[in-house]
């Protein structure tokens, strides 16, 4: 076992258990911040482990449950610190909303939405018709604008019988001084007031997005991992997606879930590259 940073609910020391931890990897998905950078710094490790997968033709995507920048701006911010990504490479809780929305809905269905530019107008753009009255769609999305009027038009909503759909789970999210709330106590506040409101979220841990990464490289589950630097949200969206889960754990504290094992621990995203085996992937 690897030694792994502090655990914030003194839960025993996490442990990798699984036999295929160590079995060829032909496909990756990662989670972003926390992998690929932290806040606006790159991580170097992971810069030069995705560069190297890259160069080899490596199938990769990135997954997040953030909802405040658009994929095509996630891929640039990638491609900014050194690592090659397109817009159709990145899937983030927006173009998951936008799929479940297609999947359910057809466009011009009212739709009321807490959210930031980058969701509004990705809805705007599928054809949905963004209102603040007869809504039969909530989406909760993360909003630094938040205010009173925005939550009661979401509870009102709610109380007609709208279908709420949450971005991600996540209370907390961090920042560079701290933690910040998140999509979870706004959710929280909804269900608090209307209790038979069932929210379907779409962010880690649920598949959702795991499942449109997973179709986008095309490898299968048994050889593609899933790389999170978080136990309760990566590592239990990739194993319900029935890929290997890896957990890059650093000196930043994490939460462990109890029963969660991840199914390898790193200290840093090259301790994977030489378990992709170089000669027998087809470089396009
Ligand atoms: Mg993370």
């Amino acid at each position: 076992m690897i030694a792994i940073g502090p655990d914030m609910n003194g839960l025993p020391p996490l442990e990798q258990s699984d036999p295929r931890a160590n079995q060829p990897i032909r496909g990756i998905i990662s989670d972003l911040d926390g992998v690929a950078y932290r806040g606006e710094r790159p991580i170097p490790d992971s810069v030069e482990a995705f560069s190297i997968w890259h160069a080899r033709g490596v199938p990769y995507a990135f997954v997040t449950n953030n909802s405040t920048k658009s994929a095509a701006q996630f891929a640039a911010k990638l491609a900014g610190m050194g690592i090659a990504a397109s817009a159709p490479q990145v899937f983030n809780t927006i173009s998951a909303v936008e799929e479940l929305l297609r999947q359910r809905w057809a466009p011009g269905t009212p739709v009321f939405a807490i959210g930031e530019a980058p969701l509004l107008g990705t809805l705007e753009e599928a054809g949905y018709r963004l209102t603040g009255t007869d809504a039969e769609v909530v989406i909760l999305g993360f909003d630094s604008d938040l205010s009173y009027a925005k939550l009661r038009t979401a509870v009102r909503a709610a109380l007609a019988g709208a279908t709420i759909i949450a971005t991600n789970p996540d209370v907390l999210t961090p920042v560079h001084d701290g933690y910040d709330p998140c999509v979870g106590v706004l959710t929280a506040a909804v269900t608090a007031a209307v209790p038979n409101a069932i929210p379907i979220v779409v962010g880690k841990p649920r598949p959702f997005m795991i499942e449109q990464a997973l179709a986008y490289i095309g490898a299968t589950r048994a050889e593609t991992v899933m790389i999170g630097d978080q136990v309760a949200t990566d590592v239990i969206a990739g194993q319900r997606a029935g890929l290997r889960s890896v957990l890059l754990a650093g000196d930043i504290p994490f939460n462990s879930v109890a029963g969660v094992v991840p199914d390898r621990i790193i200290s840093s995203v090259l301790d994977l590259v030489d378990s992709v085996p170089a000669d027998e992937v087809e470089v396009s």
